[in-house]
Formats: structure tokens, sequence, C-alpha cells
């Protein structure tokens, strides 16, 4: 079991991280007052455990899963479940779920009377390394991703390797593609993910490098809480390309457009001379080993101009995150017709 404290200026998370972390670590809360937010997948899965641990009448949201719920109906209805089974000012809020259920269950821990205790159960891959560490919390509304939200950490963060045992493959796909973002920017993920790339999703690997990753994620928001002073944008290596893809097509999962997206903004730092030799062609194969292929899309071009809403851009500029030498990321900025064109021949070159 490890253990990692995130000190911000004005909080303090614990996260623990390893086998049995459930276990020992939510205990205590079985004698405070608790209100389980999850999603339906997850409750199918898990309902004995969390019956087990928390009583069969603890109060809870059990919401549909999938993105489409993340809106402010799911929040308000949360809000209200908590205000009718008479949730006080010291409760706590468990999220008990993927991103989704973590990111709207964080948003009503905020909100409820001003704030009360959350504590994240992230039971995905993706949820562990990324949403669940870092106190962003959000809805969707008017199919704008994100767009209502706050930053608010959670007082613990439970990140247990049991809860992969029944991930689908494609979630397993959509973590290791945000682990071996991680791996392009952090020496020692990388060098791990090197030495382990026959065994990406073996349990006691994938139990290891999640903490590795926590434990960056961690060193970048204790730096740049807010995402003010550029050093929680690095986060967003290969999203730029990645994002664009995934609005405009949104028939993969979001690890795999990050990994199509690592690979393209590879390449474009090859081309700009900022990447290159063995470093490359081992973050270009880590890629293509959950990938398997570079897929192909039609009408590329026009779904390269998504990029331009992309938030890190400056003026007509496309400002993208992109690998460079072990544990290091450079930013490139584009004008948008050199992007698009650059993107073409990236994916023509791959046929
Ligand atoms: P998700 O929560 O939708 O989970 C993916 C699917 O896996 C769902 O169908 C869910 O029901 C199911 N699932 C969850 N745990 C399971 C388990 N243990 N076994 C079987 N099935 C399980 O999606 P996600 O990929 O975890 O998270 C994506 C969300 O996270 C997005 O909304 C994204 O915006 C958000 N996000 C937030 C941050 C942040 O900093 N707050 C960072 C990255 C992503
Ligand atoms: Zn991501």
């Amino acid at each position: 079991m490890k253990e990692i404290t995130l000190k911000t200026p004005t909080s303090e998370s614990k996260v623990y991280c390893g086998a049995n972390a459930f276990k020992s670590y939510i205990s205590e809360y079985k004698n405070k007052q608790i209100f389980l937010v999850t999603d339906t997948n997850v409750y199918a899965i898990y309902s004995k455990l969390i019956d087990d641990t928390f009583g069969s009448n603890c109060p809870k949201c059990v919401f549909e899963a999938g993105e489409q719920s993340k809106n402010p109906q799911t929040l308000f209805r949360i809000l209200n479940l908590m205000l009718s089974s008479g949730m006080r000012r010291n409760c706590t809020v468990i999220a008990f779920g993927g991103g989704v259920v973590g990111d709207i269950a964080g948003l009503a821990a905020a909100l409820y009377m001003r704030g009360v205790h959350l504590v994240q159960v992230p039971t995905t891959i993706l949820a562990q390394v990324d949403s669940s560490v870092g106190g962003k919390t959000a809805v969707d509304m008017c199919g704008v991703k994100n767009v209502i939200g706050t930053f608010y950490q959670p007082e613990r963060v439970i990140a247990d390797p049991m809860f992969f045992a029944t991930l689908p493959e494609r979630e397993v796909k959509c973590g290791l593609g945000e682990i071996i973002k991680y791996g392009a920017l952090d020496g020692n993920i990388y060098l791990k993910l090197i030495e382990n790339v026959e065994g990406l999703n073996c349990e006691s690997f994938l139990s290891e490098i999640v903490f590795d990753c926590i434990r960056h994620k961690a060193q970048v928001v204790e730096s740049d809480e807010r995402d003010e002073n550029g050093a929680r944008k690095t986060l967003n290596l290969g999203h730029t390309t990645g994002h664009a893809l995934e609005l405009f097509y949104g028939n993969k999962s979001h690890g795999e457009y990050v990994l199509i997206g690592m690979y393209c903004e590879l390449q474009l730092a090859r081309k700009y001379g900022i990447c290159g030799g063995q470093y490359a062609k081992n973050i270009e194969m880590l890629v293509l080993k959950v990938l398997e292929q570079l897929p192909q899309f039609k009408d590329i071009q026009s779904a390269a101009n998504v990029a331009l809403h992309d938030k890190k851009n400056d003026d007509d500029n496309i400002v993208l995150i992109v690998p460079e030498r072990e544990g290091k990321c450079a930013e490139l900025k584009l004008p948008l017709l050199e992007y698009k064109k650059f993107l073409k021949d990236c994916f023509d070159n791959a046929r």
C-alpha cells in the first residue's frame, strides 16, 4: 500500500493506492453520515460490496452510466436526494465509480451546503490516474463538456486495483492511453513502461504504474492547482488532437483518441526537430502497442478545425504539448492551416 499527501494552499488530500486500499481506508466512514454516488453499471457489479460496506439502506444516487448523464439534471437529482435524506453539513459524499461519477459527485459535494466532505473511490484506470486526483469537478451543458464546475479537493482518494478486474477491454485501453501519456511526461514512468511493454495490463504492473501516475499528477497539481501557470497544461499532452478527433468522430474511447493524438503530435515533434532518435521510436512503439494501428478517418481536415476551440490556444495558433526527451515535453504553436495540412499528411503517410 502506498500513500501520497497532496497539499494545496487551502486543502490537504490523502491518496491511498494499492491492493486492499478500499477495505482498509473506507472503514472509518462506516460510522459517519455518508451519501454514495455511483452509476448503474458499477452498481450492477458492486452492489454487494457497497451494501456490505455501507449498509443496504445507505442513502445513495445511482444514475444511468455514461457521459450523457454528466449534466445539471443529474447534479440536481443528487442534491435533491441529499436534502431529502437529511444530509448535514458534516456528511461525506462518496464518489464510487469512473470519472463521470467522480466529476459529478465532486461538484455536488462542493455545492451542497457550500461544501461537504468528499471521498473519491475511482473504479476505472482513467479515474485513478487522472480524474479523481486534482480537484477538478464538472458537468456538461448544451453539448459543451465540463462547462459548469469548480475546483474542490477530495479529503481522500482510495485507488484500489481490485476494481480493474471487471473493466471491459475498452476501458482498460482507455486507461492505458492516459498511462502512456504520463510515460511521455515522466522519465521514471517511461522506463517502467519500456521494461514492461509485454505486460502492460497485468494487475501487479498496473497497480504499481497507477501509483507512479498519481504521484506525477499530484506533484503537478501542487504546483498549479488552478491551471494557471502552465504546469497543469502539460497533462494535456496528446489531447489537442485527441480531443478534436473525439469531438468530431466520437466512436472510440477517450484514451484511444489520446493515443491517436500522441501519435500525430509525436510526428509533429519529429518534423520540427523537437523529438527524435530512439526516444521517439520508443514512444511510438508504446503508443502502437496499445492502439495496434493508426485508424483512418474521413475528412480529417474538418476534424482538425475543432482544435481551434482548444482552451490552450492563443490567438489563431493551435497550441500543442509534444514529447521532447525522457521526462520532458515541449510546447509547440502552429497556425491552423499548417496544422491541418500536417494532420492530413500524417494519416496519409501511415496508410
Ligand atoms: P466513466 O465514468 O463513464 O466509466 C467508463 C465506463 O466504465 C462506464 O460505463 C462505467 O459504468 C464503467 N465502469 C466504471 N468502473 C467500472 C468497473 N470497475 N468495472 C466495470 N465497469 C466499470 O468514464 P471514465 O473513463 O472513468 O471517465 C471519463 C470522465 O472523466 C469524463 O467525463 C471526463 O471528462 C472526466 N475526466 C475528468 C478529469 C478531471 O480532472 N476531473 C480528468 C480526466 C477525465
Ligand atoms: Zn484525458
